[in-house]
Parts: structure tokens; sequence; C-alpha cells
């Protein structure tokens, strides 16, 4: 039998975001993958936010999916465009860029990384004991993991087999989107009814057309055909403008579900797994990548015995919240989609109070994932937050912060006196960094804060004790998230 110390089932976004962290931490981690190669077929996620880029350039890879994309430096909310270029941040936009590009990337960095992804291959049960689980593989073959995680979709197996309850709101709409040809022209662009957005559009560099086409029917449990996209596309445009040749068809609905728990004994569960929802506002794939970013560095530590395996269920502490506030609000888009005189008036309504400074700000702060604060207590408004990516000047020239990220450890940024702060039982683990900044400290709805004296930032980018001038509080900060001391 195969041993790692971490199995993933699947390899989407969030599968292989938290096999690439994993990867730096230095664990032995495989991917069991169901697709066959890296290539995603059919249209999903059509960006990112603001929060997962700076995701990835804490990691030193943002560039490779900037230079493939367009910026704007706005979000959506329900249709009305809320402007985020004000926000303090070195990436103060949303990224267009379609998720076979985002998954082939994410990939290419995996294999850099030289995680093994076994692809062509399901995750078919698995049995956990007390030291491990016994995963099984469709090609016969059983592996052997201290930790399983389920990053297999929002029909994940390893939910299933867990035993996670995975309860929420039934689908109000239905919709079907695909790749199909068209020969002519067509009544290109979006358009609204009273069931919600559909839209056609030419793809880039080819005769095919993106369709996105509202179904009059809900509760279908068969996968979609040419046959279904027909007759929706003449109840919407009268027309099905004789579609032919698909690469892809595919349903999606407005469902909103979560998983109770994110976490059973030794099997955890991210991404779509562990909570789906309309794709109004762009959040899923974001919010994979960012579970998976919340729960690499904690995995890592408790598989090298480095923390008790009590810290993952920080991991559920705070991402569930996270994932209940993405269902929400894609919700309530769901609405402002609709037609109608009504939907219209909210809308008018909305819009207009968005257009406010402070409504807009919080708005868009939840939508680009910049104001996501995790509850670590009481305390300077920097606790459990994002840290900024400051240019500050350490002893070696000017630098930027996310730049002490790039292989996800543990950062304590001392920014008073050099040498003030001594965190020798915890020197193997934590970088200590003796740094100047001078300027404001800004975040993201909250406006200017009080600068801190020093900062523990945790590999996720997220603050875990943030410094008065003396180091009150440092030592149990470290270690909760960083384990007890070393003997020195
Ligand atoms: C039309 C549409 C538009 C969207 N737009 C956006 C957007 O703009 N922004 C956004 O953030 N999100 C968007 N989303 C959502 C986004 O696509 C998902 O949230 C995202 O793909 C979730 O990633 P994941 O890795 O968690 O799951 P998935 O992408 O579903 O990946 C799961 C992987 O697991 C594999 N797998 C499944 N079962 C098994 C098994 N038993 N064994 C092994 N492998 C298995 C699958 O092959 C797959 O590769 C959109 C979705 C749709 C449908």
């Amino acid at each position: 039998m195969t041993q790692h110390a971490v199995v993933i089932a699947g390899g989407g976004p969030t599968g292989l975001m938290l096999a690439g962290e994993l990867a730096l931490a230095g664990v032995d981690v495989a991917v069991v993958e169901r697709r066959p190669g890296k290539e995603l077929v059919g249209q999903r996620a059509g960006g990112l936010h603001a929060r997962t880029i700076e995701a990835l350039d804490q990691r030193g890879i943002a560039d490779r999916f900037l230079s493939q994309g367009e910026v704007a430096p706005a979000v959506g909310y329900g249709w009305v465009r809320l402007d985020i270029g004000d926000f303090p941040s070195r990436h103060n936009y949303t990224l267009g860029l379609f998720q076979n590009h985002i998954e082939r990337t994410l990939a290419d960095w995996v294999e850099e990384l030289r995680v093994p992804v076994l692809r062509g291959r399901d995750v078919t049960g698995f049995v956990q004991d007390d030291a491990g689980v016994d995963v099984q593989v469709s090609d016969g073959e059983s592996l052997r993991a201290a930790y399983l995680v389920g990053c297999d979709g929002g029909r994940s197996l390893v939910r299933k087999e867990a035993g996670i309850e995975f309860s929420g709101v039934e689908a109000a709409t239905s919709c079907l989107i695909a790749e199909v040809e068209i020969d002519g022209e067509a009544d290109w662009g979006l358009r609204r009814d009273e069931l919600g957005i559909s839209g056609l559009s030419r793809m880039e560099d080819s005769g095919t057309v993106r369709a996105m086409v509202q179904e009059r029917q809900v509760g279908h449990t068969d996968e979609p055909t040419l046959q279904d996209l027909s007759e929706a596309m003449v109840a919407v445009y009268g027309t099905d403008y004789q579609i032919h040749s698909p690469t892809s068809i595919s349903r999606f609905t407005d469902a909103a579900r979560q998983a109770a728990a994110y976490r059973r004994g030794r099997v955890l569960v991210a991404g779509d797994a562990a909570h789906v929802h309309s794709p109004v506002g762009g959040q899923g794939l974001n919010t994979g990548v960012q579970d998976a970013m919340n729960l690499g560095w904690k995995l890592a530590q408790v598989v090298d015995g480095t923390s008790p395996a009590g810290l993952l269920d920080t991991y559920h502490a705070e991402r569930h919240p996270v994932g209940a506030r993405v269902l929400k609000t894609t919700l309530a888009q769901t609405v402002l989609l609709g037609g109608g005189e009504r939907v219209d008036a909210l809308r008018e309504t909305l819009s207009e109070l968005l257009g406010m400074d402070e409504p807009r700000k919080r708005i868009a702060g939840m939508m680009s994932g910049l104001d996501i604060h995790y509850d670590l207590g009481d305390g300077h408004p920097l606790l459990g937050r994002r840290m900024p990516d400051l240019d500050v000047e350490i002893a070696a020239g000017p630098l930027r912060v996310y730049a002490l990220l790039h292989d996800a450890r543990p950062v304590l940024l001392n920014l008073g006196a050099p040498g003030g702060l001594d965190i020798a039982p915890w020197a193997d683990r934590v970088r200590l960094v003796d740094a100047a900044y001078a300027g404001t400290w800004e975040l993201p709805v909250i406006g200017e804060v009080v600068a801190p004296a020093a900062v523990v930032i945790r590999p996720d980018g997220h603050v875990a004790w943030v410094g008065d001038g003396t180091d009150a509080g440092l030592a149990d900060a470290l270690t909760t998230w960083f384990g007890p001391p070393a003997a020195t």
C-alpha cells in the first residue's frame, strides 16, 4: 500500500492550491483526480477577486495569472458595479481569467513543486481509524494517509462517505451553460427576463459560442442534453439558432448548501465540497482557494507534529462563517438578477444606496474578500485580518511584506527597536524580521489604524498577534498557532 502524509481527492482549484501549500511546507502529499489531463472542458469561473490575487502574491505566483487576463477596478454585486480602485491593496481590482487558465496555471505550479497527481482515477471510498485513513482508488490501489481532504466538488464523495450533513436552500432557478456552434448571427449579449439573465457570446478566437440560458423548469436530475439547451433557447429567444456540435453543456442552479462540519476526524472538506451556491458574484473558486490557504499550513503543522490536531478545528471555526456569508450574499444577489418591475425597483434602490461611499466599501470589501476577519479575540483591528503588503525597509534594503511569505512560513515582523523581541523557543518555526515602516496603516473598509509595534503574520497572511511595544501575549499566540516552545 502506498503511503502519503496527506491524500487530496480532487485536483480542481481548491485541491491544487492545497497541494501547493502542503508541498511548500515539505509535506508528502498526493492528489487523486478523476480527469485524465490538466484541461478543464467547459466554462466555469471567470475570474479572481482581490484577496485571492493577494493570496497568490503571498506565494510569489500572482504574476502568472495577471499576465494572462485583464483587470478591472471593480466588483459586481447582483448587477451593480462597485468601484474598488480606492481600496488600499496592491491588487485593488478583479482579474478576468477563465477557470481553465486558472487551473492550468495552478497545475503547472503544483508540478514544479513535484506533487504527484494521479490523474484519470477516482477516490471510491475510505476507512479511517485512529492513526490514519485507507483511501480506495478506482484503479484498485489503496493509499494510506494520515489525513484525507475532500476537494472533490459539490457532489463530494468524501463529504458523503464521512457522513457530513450538507443542507441549505433548495434551487429556485436552473441555468444551462454550454459551448456550441451557431452558424450566422444571434442576439449577442446579455438579456434579462423574469427568470434571470441569459446570454450569448462568441469565444475569442473561434466560431464557438458561449451560451448561458435560463431554464423554465427547476429540479432536473439528468445530465443536460443539446435538446434541453434547444428548448431553453426557444423559450428565451424564440429560436435555438440551430445550435449544433456542443463541446460542453452543464447545468447550475442557485441552490445554496454548506457542510455542517469541515472536519470529521482525519477527513476534511474544502472548496465546493464544503459549500455550493449560485455563481453570481463569482465567489466559489475564490472561496475554495482561500479555504486551501487557511487549511494548508495548519494541516502541515499537525502532520509534522509541530501542533496538536486541535489546530485543525480552527479551520472550521474560521472558514465556516466565511462560507456561510458567501451563501447568504449569493442568495441575496440571485433575487436581484430576476426580472419584473418589483425587482427592477429593488435594484434601482440598492444601486442608489451602494452609490454612497460607506455602503459601497462595506459590500465591495465583502465581495473582494479584502474584509475577511477571523475572530481571534478583541484587540487591535489588525488582529485576524489580512496583513497589508507594505513596503518596509530591512537591513538588506527595501522589501515587500508579502515577499516574506513566499515560503509559507510564519513571520514575526518587528517594527520597533531591532532586537527588542526574543522568540528563541520558536526560532525553528517562526522567522523574526526587524523592519522599519514610516507610512500609514490603512485597512480596506475600516480605514486608517494605529501603527503596531510588531505583528505575527501566519502563513496565510492573517495577523495572529499585534504588539504594543511589549511582548505581552506573544508567547501565548506563538504557542496557539505554531505549537509549544522548543526546549532551549
Ligand atoms: C457557470 C459557473 C460560473 C462560475 N463563476 C465563478 C466565478 O466567476 N468565480 C468563482 O470564484 N467561482 C465561480 N464558479 C464556481 C467555481 O467554478 C467553483 O467554485 C470551483 O470550481 C470550485 O473548485 P473546487 O476545486 O472546490 O471544485 P471543482 O472545481 O468541482 O473540482 C473538483 C475536482 O474533483 C474531481 N473529482 C470529483 N470527484 C472525484 C473523486 N471521487 N475522485 C477524484 N477526483 C474527483 C473533479 O474531476 C474536479 O476536478 C462558477 C461556477 C459555474 C458553474
